[in-house]
């Protein structure tokens, strides 16, 4: 192959570098070896005078002498690093000096390179050559990075929309299909059907409101609003919801709780908890089993169990179920839909009240799980 033909272009060449140096002569030797090697020069006697060149001339790369009289070169550099952006520049040190001690001054200004002078040639661009090289593939790295992660950021704020665009007709429906129920109450037969279509809307919004904060939770974390819960009026309210869900599967829900037992919660979030507990619970288990609810105190704090007739958790899938986007193999499944955020939901509940959440085994069959939640700690004692 002819190699005149082939011409690649160096992309340095023709590279603004600014050589600061108190000597003359010196100033002079190095220029003349760079426009050699075809860059372009600027020259400044001091450090003050490089530093007021740089908005100007604006440099890609810059050799600092160390020893010199107004500002040394160490000064020169630190000052560049503390611009906007000024991590990005190149900066090789000349200097004459041997002692270690100088050499570990410039890195620790964040010097790039070091070189001795009397400099020779082929070394200096050499290394200006691999060094810019080296800061071009960096810069190219940190705008990758920078895309990278606005894109993520725009996908983030993408998917919030959806969901959020999501609620708003999912609300109307609930609110249309609640009044229809109403006017259906003659008609016992559409009356179930309406009621059928008004729990799915119901579980798909609890499915969006998930979604939403678990996207929420991973960016900012969860903002608690605690109040006093009384689980002995509580847990019933919260079953009604389920009500027309468990019969129309003929399924039964109980539960039981002392009196007096309450704990510093955040309602609306221990709700969508419990509510997606039990959901699972209808979900997963036959028709016409039953699923139990009990509340009751521990040594910390409260404990709360829902217990299924169910298919169960496979033991090496205990943990690992409440990751999101979890599932177990659907095989025999019937009315399954769902998308396996529920638990990680309900595991960002728990650990956001400092409580934890697991699965065991229910005999003869199926799960309990299990969710702890220790009472508020008193914040630090105002002194006496
Ligand atoms: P989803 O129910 O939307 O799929 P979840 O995170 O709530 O998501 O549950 C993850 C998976 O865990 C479910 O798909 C199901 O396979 C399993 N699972 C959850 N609860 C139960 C349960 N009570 N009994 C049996 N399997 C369950």
């Amino acid at each position: 192959m002819d190699g005149e033909a082939i011409f690649i272009r160096r992309a340095d060449h023709g590279a603004r570098i600014l050589v600061v140096d108190d000597d003359a002569l010196a100033r002079r030797s190095v220029r003349a070896m760079l426009e050699h090697g075809f860059y372009q020069v600027e020259t400044a006697a001091g450090g003050e005078e490089a530093l007021a060149l740089l908005p100007t001339y604006k440099p890609e790369l810059v050799l600092l002498d160390i020893q010199m009289p107004d500002m040394d070169g160490l000064e020169v550099c630190h000052r560049i690093r503390a611009l906007p952006n000024g991590e990005l520049l190149p900066i090789i040190f000349l200097t004459g000096d041997e002692r270690p001690e100088i050499h570990a001054q410039a890195l620790r200004v964040k010097g790039d390179d070091f070189l001795r002078k009397p400099v020779l040639s082929a070394e200096l661009i050499t290394r200006i050559r691999s060094l810019m090289r080296l800061k071009r593939l960096q810069a190219e790295i940190q705008e990758e990075r920078d895309n990278l992660l606005d894109l993520q950021k725009q996908r983030e704020q993408l998917f919030e929309f959806i969901v959020h665009d999501l609620k708003n007709p999912l609300t109307a429906i609930q609110v249309g299909l609640e009044l229809l129920e109403d006017r259906e109450h003659k008609n016992p037969t559409s009356q179930v059907q309406v009621r059928r279509l008004r729990d799915t809307a119901h579980s798909m919004g609890r499915m969006i409101q998930n979604i939403l904060d678990i996207g929420r939770a991973e960016q900012v974390g969860l903002e608690l609003r605690k109040t006093r819960i009384p689980f002995v009026t509580w847990i019933p309210a919260l079953l009604k919801e389920l009500e027309s869900q468990a019969q129309s599967r003929s399924h039964g829900l109980s539960w039981d709780c002392p009196d007096h037992l309450e704990v510093e919660a955040d309602q609306e979030f221990l709700r969508r908890l419990l509510l997606n507990l039990i959901e699972n619970a209808l979900k997963y288990s036959p028709a016409g089993s039953n699923t139990h609810i009990q509340a009751r105190p521990t040594e910390k704090g409260v404990r709360l169990e829902v217990s299924d007739q169910g298919q169960g958790i496979p033991e090496h899938m205990r943990e690992r179920i409440f990751a999101k986007f979890v599932r177990l193999d659907e095989t025999g499944a019937s009315t399954r839909s769902g998308s396996g955020l529920g638990l990680a939901f309900c595991q960002l509940v728990a650990e956001a009240h400092e409580g934890r959440i697991w699965v065991e085994e229910n005999l003869p069959r199926g799960s309990v799980f299990v969710v702890e939640i220790p009472h508020a700690t008193a914040g630090p004692q105002p002194a006496p």
